[in-house]
């Protein structure tokens, strides 16, 4: 079976992936088509994310899911030195960006081939997509040229 034998090849990764939900299902299916959505309200127009049911402003449960430019800044950021997951130990250092897209909404990543010292608030950086099972594709990032 498929989804059981991918099951385990995460498990002998030990990598921890998002677990697909009714909220952001919509999400992963644009991430696997390398589209990034959000969710924008129908009757105030505000965008959000992470994917919910109603709007977060004015509680509307109707909304589109519209396609974003990608592009965004850096807001603020860490460096993960560890001590961390043993999943993500070998990965140290590493790093995790809020990016402040140009839809308003905030969006926590990482930014791909980027030196730790390299991070600015205020950097360009452009979505990018890396699937990593076959139901899940992640959204991360890298600078913009
Ligand atoms: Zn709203």
């Amino acid at each position: 079976m498929a989804s059981s034998s991918h099951r385990e090849a995460h498990l002998q990764r030990n990598l921890p992936l998002p677990q697909p939900s009714q909220d952001n299902a919509e999400f992963y299916a644009a991430a696997a088509r390398g589209e990034l959505r959000f969710q924008r309200c129908t009757p105030c127009g505000r965008f959000r994310h992470y994917p919910r049911p109603a709007c977060p402003s004015c509680l509307s449960r109707n909304f589109t899911w519209e396609l974003s430019t990608g592009r965004g800044t850096v807001y603020t950021w860490t460096i993960v030195r560890g001590p961390t997951l043993p999943a993500f130990q070998d990965r140290l250092p590493y790093n995790v960006v809020d990016v402040l897209m140009d839809e308003g909404v905030h969006f926590v990543s990482e930014v791909l081939d980027c030196e730790p010292e390299e991070i600015r608030a205020g950097m360009p950086v452009q979505a990018t997509f890396v699937a990593v099972s076959d139901d899940v594709t992640l959204v991360k990032f890298r600078r913009c040229a």
